[in-house]
């Protein structure tokens, strides 16, 4: 549990101590006092439920949920749901931490939150979901809301999920509550260009960073780990500006084409099979050889703790970008500065979902539904104006763009929790 995290053997990945230890390092560096490090390292609030489904076959099972506040004092908790075999109390403290990082590094009006449910949801019917997503809205309701917490989209929810979750609270207040998730369908107070954000920041960032580094986009050898909401329009953006994408991975294995994998192909293909796995004139890696394919920008985009120091060691590429969340463990990080790889990290690289987020929930709260134009255009310029200020802020703060960006969050959220002061 996140109270006794210390406790964990070394050996054993725990996403609370990586995220903690960065706040932590952060704060030391801005000169924080350690009262205030403690205070913006600690979750405000975590409630956990239990949540029981009556399965299609009349039997009931039970599942475990959390939801997590880790930090209000810029406004709001935001973040996303998960639903997962794997998800625990640690995880979802941590990502709801890089969560208050993150919308405070591109300085939208949100703190961090995060929840999930412990359940493997390709193991459910339809009708199982949407009762296990119910009950689960129902049991965190007390703790969300517009103006208190707005869950999103995660890992294996979507649209959908958030329409069910949209329904259960609206029903339980008796009115429509359309800004208490984002992520919606448009029909339901969603936005034109949420669906493809984060990948569209992501991309934004890796040519921010090219550019810097004097390196030109066209025919970067690209390996992207992950292929759902944001691979796989991660993988069509890329090679819309002239990247070579040479390798991509999903939950079933890997492939390689190393002249380039064309998008729309692996689109039906993905399509049709499900998977990645087979695409015509492709070469089978073993998923642990992934990171060696010879390229030039690793992309993780699917889940933590995948870029080891193993990884880190034989990783072929030369730049990282981080569209998963906490998809590298310190370990892993100490090795990539090691051989000077320059890392984007996932509080600045995957941010364009919170702020399409933002911009949904805006709306939403305004009753009054944008042009896609001003959405795209909008979001585009938070991503390089805060992709600009975490690079101008390193070379003041002389260390990595991982560390900058966390101080960057971390120095807005201790400039809100000053001037609040301490009550009572
Ligand atoms: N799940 C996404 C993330 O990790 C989006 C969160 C949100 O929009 O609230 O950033």
């Amino acid at each position: 549990m996140v109270a006794n995290s210390n406790e964990t053997s070394s050996h054993e990945f725990n996403p609370w101590l990586r995220v903690s230890s960065l706040i932590e390092t952060a704060g030391a560096l801005l000169g924080l006092d350690e009262g205030m490090i403690k205070r913006i390292v600690t979750p405000e609030r975590i409630l956990e439920v239990a949540v029981p489904v009556r399965m299609d076959a009349g039997n009931v099972e039970m599942y475990t949920g959390w939801r997590i506040q880790h930090d209000t004092s810029r406004g709001p908790g935001k973040g996303g749901i998960r639903f997962h075999q794997s998800v625990n109390a640690d995880e979802i403290a941590a990502l709801s931490a890089d969560m208050s990082i993150k919308c405070a590094v591109v300085n939208i009006p949100y703190g961090g939150a995060k929840g999930g449910v412990r359940v493997d949801p390709t193991a459910l019917s339809r009708a199982e979901l949407e009762r296990l997503t119910r009950r689960y809205a129902f049991s965190i309701s007390p703790m969300i809301g517009p103006d208190r917490d707005i869950p999103a989209p995660d890992i294996n929810t979507d649209a959908q999920v958030m329409s069910w979750i949209m329904d259960t609270v609206s029903m339980l207040h008796g009115h429509n509550i359309s800004g208490v998730v984002t992520g919606k369908p448009l029909a339901i107070g969603g936005t034109l260009g949420h669906a493809g954000a984060t990948s569209l920041g992501v991309t934004i960032c890796t040519q921010a960073l090219l550019q810097r580094l004097g390196r030109a986009s066209n025919a970067q050898r690209v390996i992207v780990q992950g292929y759902g909401k944001v691979g796989a329009p991660l993988v069509k953006l890329l090679s819309d500006r002239g990247m070579k994408v040479v390798g991509v991975a999903d939950v079933r294995g890997a492939i390689h084409v190393p002249g380039g994998i064309s998008h729309l192909a692996l689109a039906k293909h993905f399509a049709e099979s499900g998977t990645v796995v087979g695409f015509a004139d492709s070469d089978e890696v073993e998923s642990d050889e992934f990171w060696t394919i010879p390229s030039d920008i690793a992309i993780p985009a699917a889940l933590g703790g995948v870029i080891t120091d193993k990884v880190a060691e034989t990783m072929s590429a030369t730049i990282m970008v981080e569209a998963a969340n906490g998809p590298t463990t310190g370990d892993g990080a100490a090795v990539l500065a090691s051989r000077n790889i320059p890392v984007i990290p996932d509080v600045l690289a995957n941010a364009g979902g919170v702020v399409a987020s933002y911009f949904e929930w805006a709306q939403d709260l305004q009753g009054f539904m944008w042009e896609s134009e001003l959405f795209q255009q909008r979001l585009e310029k938070t991503m390089h104006e805060s992709f600009n200020h975490v690079w101008n802020r390193q070379k003041e703060l002389h260390v990595n763009l991982r560390d900058t960006a966390i101080a960057v969050g971390v120095e807005r959220i201790a400039e809100a929790t000053e001037l609040r002061g301490l009550f009572p």
